[in-house]
């Protein structure tokens, strides 16, 4: 009886894994039916006739388009997410510890000192995923329907059956972007024939009529839904926030902070996009980063602060999001010591000037 439960469990387990495809399948369908319509029946079937080099450049421009979509498509399906760096998890005598403790909140955070962490919980306490034994690096969420944690989490998306993150950020807004841009053109270079199409008699050719105006309209509603999501999305990258972080606003000691990792629209371009223009709508990999640590807006502002309320002398500030205090010793008035700060103020090291952080 038990061994036939078991049974019974994967078999569920593995229909659910299967109904999981079920969206990419039906974008697969429509994809599939929207190529032989566009391809076979408006320019190969020879029910539309157009003239020959208008053929084969709208084929030709299609076709580009269909290869960029399809396989920013399959890597924002394919690809596998970075796992978390090891310095973010524990180690199994450190995990051992923490299960004999009833508080094990103060070791995570003597942990976690050394990390280089932004985000708190509500509570203020360090973000802890217990269900994959790891502190979880700034704009990290566990995702549920995968069951592991993703950085830089945007949100699980059904349309590509994985979660979109740090690794394929990038491939899912270009899957977005040319779902539009791929409707659009088979919705405008079809448009004339439409037309031409229902002006002739009604009976004459009626599948391919009903055909190609029903996949007409098919692709403009998905085109036009889709535009929608782009529009988001492409706010969401102006102002270097997920989808997320839109809804509910990243918190460090300070409380939460909405524009956290805002750097200006040229640099939050970058961090998705990377430097080379010529690779920005392709589908490979430019975006910056390692998906753990992110550069944060308001270090520079930060390090303004401690300086007045310290009164101590000199100010600067590194790319990692980490405020850089220079110390005056009292005595000579010299530059001794480095002091290092996190956004939320909290002094994470301080190191003599002779050895400090470039
Ligand atoms: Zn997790
Ligand atoms: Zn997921």
């Amino acid at each position: 009886m038990a061994g036939f439960l078991e049974a019974c469990q994967h078999c569920c387990y593995y229909c659910l894994r299967g109904l999981y495809w079920v969206p990419v399948g039906f974008v697969v369908l429509i994809l599939t039916w929207g190529y032989y319509v566009y391809v076979y029946t408006l320019h190969l079937s020879g029910e539309f006739v157009k003239p020959i080099p208008v053929s084969v450049l709208f084929l030709f421009i299609g076709h580009i388009l269909l290869f960029l979509h399809v396989s920013s498509y399959a890597r924002t399906i394919l690809t596998k997410h970075k796992p978390v760096p090891s310095e973010f998890m524990p180690t199994d005598e450190q995990l051992d510890q923490m299960d004999t403790m009833e508080d094990s909140q103060p070791f995570i955070a003597q942990l976690a000192s050394s990390l280089p962490l932004n985000q708190v919980t509500r509570s203020g306490s360090v973000r802890y995923c217990a269900h994959c034994e790891l502190i979880k690096p700034d704009r990290t969420h566990h995702c549920s329907t995968c069951g592991t944690c993703i950085l830089k989490m945007d949100h699980h998306c059904p349309w590509v059956n994985n979660c979109v993150g740090f690794s394929n950020y990038k491939y899912f807004y270009l899957f977005l972007f040319y779902t539009v841009v791929l409707s659009l053109w088979f919705c405008l270079s079809s448009l004339y024939d439409i037309v031409h199409l229902w002006r002739k008699d009604l009976k004459e050719g009626l599948a391919s009529k009903f055909n190609v105006t029903f996949c007409f309209v098919i692709l403009g509603v998905f085109g036009l839904s889709t535009s929608c999501l782009l529009f988001f999305h492409t706010y969401l990258i102006f102002t270097n926030k997920t989808t997320i972080e839109s809804m509910d606003a990243p918190r460090t000691h300070r409380g939460p902070v909405k524009d956290l990792y805002y750097l200006g629209v040229r640099r939050n371009l970058r961090a998705i996009f990377g430097s080379n223009p010529f690779l920005a709508l392709l589908p490979v990999n430019t975006s910056e980063g390692n998906g753990a640590s992110f550069p944060i807006k308001n270090h520079h502002h930060i390090a303004e602060y401690r300086s007045q309320r310290t009164g101590r002398t000199d100010t600067n500030n590194m790319e990692n999001g980490y405020t850089v205090v220079l110390t005056s010793n009292r005595d000579s008035g010299s530059e001794s010591e480095v002091e290092i700060f996190a956004v939320d103020d909290r002094r994470t090291e301080t190191v003599p000037l002779a050895s400090s952080p470039q």
